[in-house]
């Protein structure tokens, strides 16, 4: 049909962020482009000026710069278009596919009251009076919907039929010459060589109407593949405008964006039984032919598994810049250069307990903790008083360890040796040395966490733990 190079496009109309379904879209849009050799095209659509700030667009730029969605070419502004649109609509009155409607509104009303009364679609009563020109009076231009039918056969949806007679003869310039939305996604589609428009099926009635301009005008069609729209887990529509929906909050729910990439692809489209995948493997599989047409539901649970397996995935350098700010967050501050070299030595350790970089942040908290280390609550009560003289006994047996020495095998060596030679259970010295070492953050094996804080800053913690928590318990504290 097509033997045009692919140009598909993602066309949002700036409301401040990236929504969650239109980053979807976006990736659809993004992952056919690529299989196809085309290109991937971003038209912001602000010509609604109320709503359109340059704020706005640039949380659209910035959401699909963090989602790691670049666009080919420039990005395109629907409102600097308007020429183009105007010229088109000139050229449809040429053509006698549109007509100049000088209905003033109260007019207007009158005439779309008596359509709903005969319940049939909107016609001006100036569509059959030729193309009278009356340069005083302000006019709209208005589509001349065709008799017969239109069938658009949608890539997702199937066939889809409407009967011209329920199209209303729509706006397309309104009075001060400023184009309406259907007119204008025709003409940059067109003007941008864009061969698959694929967005949410909100829009599939728009496709019957669009499919009406391109004809008129004589351009060729593109594919159309509506994609079934996102549900909240609770089966309900998401709202465009709910703010918590942005691909921002999920930035700042400690989601990777190759883990929401991953997820948002396989949400309403699937390929066999592939759960995880990189982009490389989305962009060879990505068919639409596959698009579920069920409306996809949000699963927090599903978005986190997926996102856990991309935490494993990712290279360290891009989990520490993507989770540097929830390890600051949790520091109140920057980490400094020992906190630092420890959070990367312990890192391939806690990734598999994470699912997300909140998560990750709190594993790490063990490392990435400063002297003296607090220690609260529950783990507080481990620091019975028969535990000091252990705790004293390991830490001359611990600081006789020679830092080259300081190996995760041997310091469990020493703890099991101790614990043998003593009669004792490993939970006797377990729980309060894990309590002086880590303040009762998560943590992993004692031996690894011994290893992992290094010889100095264990043996400090020790120490700290020894002078406040049992001095001042002596003390009647
Ligand atoms: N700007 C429209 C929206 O944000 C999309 C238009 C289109 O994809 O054709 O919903």
């Amino acid at each position: 049909m097509h033997t045009a190079k692919v140009v598909t496009r993602f066309a949002p109309s700036p409301t401040g962020f990236l929504h969650i379904g239109g980053a979807r879209t976006a990736l659809f849009n993004f992952y056919f482009a690529r299989k196809h050799g085309g290109d991937f095209r971003l038209r912001i659509e602000d010509t609604d000026k109320k709503r359109s700030t340059a704020e706005a667009a640039q949380a659209i730029l910035d959401g699909m710069d963090w989602l790691g969605l670049p666009h080919d070419g420039e990005t395109i502004y629907q409102s600097k278009n308007q020429s183009a649109h105007q010229e088109a609509a000139e050229e449809l009155l040429k053509t006698g596919h549109a007509y100049r409607c000088y209905l003033n509104s109260e007019q207007q009303e009158g005439e779309r009251q008596q359509s709903r009364d005969e319940g049939r679609a909107f016609r001006s009563p100036y569509r059959d009076a030729g193309n009278s020109d009356n340069p005083d009076a302000p006019f709209v231009v208005r589509f001349k919907v065709p008799a017969g039918e239109t069938i658009v056969v949608d890539a997702v949806q199937g066939t889809i039929k409407w009967d011209n007679k329920d199209f209303d003869d729509l706006i397309l310039l309104r009075a001060d010459g400023s184009p309406v939305y259907m007119l204008a996604v025709v003409v940059d589609d067109h003007h941008m060589g864009v061969t698959h428009i694929i967005r949410g099926d909100d829009h599939m009635v728009n496709a019957g109407r669009q499919q009406l301009i391109y004809e008129a005008l004589g351009w060729d069609v593109p594919v159309f593949a509506h994609i079934p729209l996102i549900f909240g887990p609770d089966g309900k529509k998401l709202s465009k405008r709910h703010g918590a929906l942005g691909v921002d909050a999920y930035r700042d729910m400690g989601y990777l964006p190759a883990g929401l990439r991953n997820y948002l692809t396989r949400l309403g489209w699937s390929d066999g039984d592939m759960e995880i995948f990189t982009d490389a493997q989305a962009t060879e599989k990505f068919s639409l032919a596959v698009v579920n047409k069920a409306p996809a539901r949000l699963d927090f649970e599903k978005m986190a598994s997926v996102n856990g397996h991309h935490m494993k995935m990712a290279p360290q350098g891009d989990l520490l810049g993507y989770g540097q700010a929830f390890f600051e967050k949790q520091n109140n501050g920057p980490l400094d250069a020992a906190q630092s070299a420890r959070l990367k030595a312990a890192l391939p350790h806690i990734i598999p307990r994470a699912k997300t970089l909140i998560e990750l942040a709190e594993q790490a908290l063990f490392v990435t903790r400063k002297r003296p280390v607090e220690i609260t609550g529950k783990t507080k009560k481990s620091l019975k008083s028969d535990a000091k003289a252990r705790l004293e006994d390991l830490q001359i047996l611990l600081g006789g360890v020679e830092q080259a020495q300081w190996q995760q095998d041997g310091l469990l060596a020493i703890l099991t040796k101790y614990t043998q030679d003593n009669h004792i259970g490993f939970g006797k010295i377990g729980a309060p040395l894990r309590a002086c070492l880590t303040g009762g953050a998560p943590s992993p094996d004692l031996a690894l966490v011994l290893a992992l804080l290094g010889r100095d800053e264990a043996l400090g913690r020790i120490e700290d733990c020894l002078k406040l928590y049992y001095n001042r318990r002596e003390q009647g504290e």
